[in-house]
């Protein structure tokens, strides 16, 4: 993929014969390759005092984003992580979703957003607005929901992300963004070098299926403390699973997004900050990514910016409802400093 120039590609197409593109981004020093299929970031170029490193995992070709494959890049909804059993009620109506050998839901279901075929709202030479229409029970979802994503590549050397959503019946919704960071610039390598901190001294606990319990707790004195910097592999020492636990960022969504923490590459050639307006973030090093992928186990790390896992069966969790009317907005920066 890399050396393209064209502001947008058209790459083949899907099984029913439409088409997919791939455009490019510039801007604040920046390089992103965005996908309309799943609103995939397939490549983020980011100069770093060790040269221009792609900072995310991508696959080279359209044929491999449409195999199975564990979410690469991928934009995820309706409802990002889990919802227990598939199911939740809402105004005295109980919904069902798909779900998988777990029995429960994931990443918004087997054809959620990352299997979508975004339209391109509009594009401009930093910034790609992408437009998703989920019709009534997609998914098992009630309500027809209009989904907008847009990317922009800022002069502050952040790739924003800006979600907005709204729906004709009241229905559910969390979003996040699938990418696979890894600031090392070379792809086979893991993470166990990077150093991460996270503004959260609290975390939200699960069961072996990670549904969560309902409590909330500290991490202090946990292998999930990141409240100071620390090697991601420090940790994996004493967690054999691996990472893929729910941080609590703030009791509920922010006005303005704010720090959610950092990530340095194993020399320390760059930092990626991350800011957002959600309430929670997912850290999950890619403890699965080997199993559908070229790429190794903990090859890379997801920081997941999302509510809570589960929030439509747990009424103590930051709501997840959206109702008619109202507007959903969040926004996600990664930060190059
Ligand atoms: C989840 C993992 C899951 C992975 C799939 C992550 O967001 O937290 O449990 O296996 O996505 O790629």
């Amino acid at each position: 993929m890399m050396g393209e120039t064209k502001a947008r590609v058209r790459i083949g197409e899907l099984a029913d014969g439409r088409a997919v593109h791939r455009c490019l981004l510039r801007g604040g020093g920046l390089e992103a390759e965005v996908l309309d299929f799943g609103g995939i970031l397939a490549a983020l170029r980011v100069p770093t005092r060790g040269g221009v490193r792609n900072v995310v995992l991508g696959f080279d070709t359209l044929a491999d984003y449409l195999r199975h494959h564990p979410y690469l890049g991928t934009l995820i909804g309706r409802y990002a992580n889990r919802i227990a059993h598939g199911r939740f009620t809402l105004d005295g109506v109980t919904h069902r979703l798909p779900v998988g050998p777990d029995g429960h839901h994931l990443h918004g279901g087997p054809q959620g957003f990352h299997r979508a075929l975004w339209t391109i709202a509009e594009q401009g030479p930093d910034t790609l607005s992408l437009r998703h229409f989920s019709p009534d029970g997609d998914q098992g979802y009630p309500g027809n929901l209009h989904v907008t994503v847009r990317y922009t590549l800022t002069a502050e050397r952040a790739l924003c992300i800006d979600y907005e959503a709204s729906c004709d019946r009241a229905t559910v919704v969390n979003f996040t963004h699938h990418a696979y960071f890894n600031l090392g610039g070379e792809p086979g390598g893991t993470v166990h070098d990077h150093r991460l901190e996270l503004a959260a001294d609290r975390y939200t606990p699960t069961d072996e299926h990670l549904i969560p319990t309902g409590e909330i707790a500290p991490v202090a004195g946990t292998p999930l403390d990141f409240t100071r910097p620390r090697a991601i592999g420090e940790g994996l020492v004493r967690l054999e699973a691996g990472y893929d636990h729910n941080y609590v960022l703030g009791e509920a969504m922010a006005a303005a997004p704010r720090y959610a923490g950092r990530l340095t590459a194993p020399d320390g050639a760059t930092t990626m900050e991350v800011w957002t307006t959600e309430p929670g973030l997912q850290l999950y090093t890619a403890n699965f990514l080997h199993l559908d992928s070229p790429f190794p186990r903990h090859g890379a790390v997801c920081l997941e910016t999302q509510h809570f896992p589960d929030s439509p069966n747990r009424p103590q969790f930051p709501s997840t409802v959206l109702r008619p009317g109202a507007l959903f907005r969040s926004r996600t920066l990664y930060r190059f400093v």
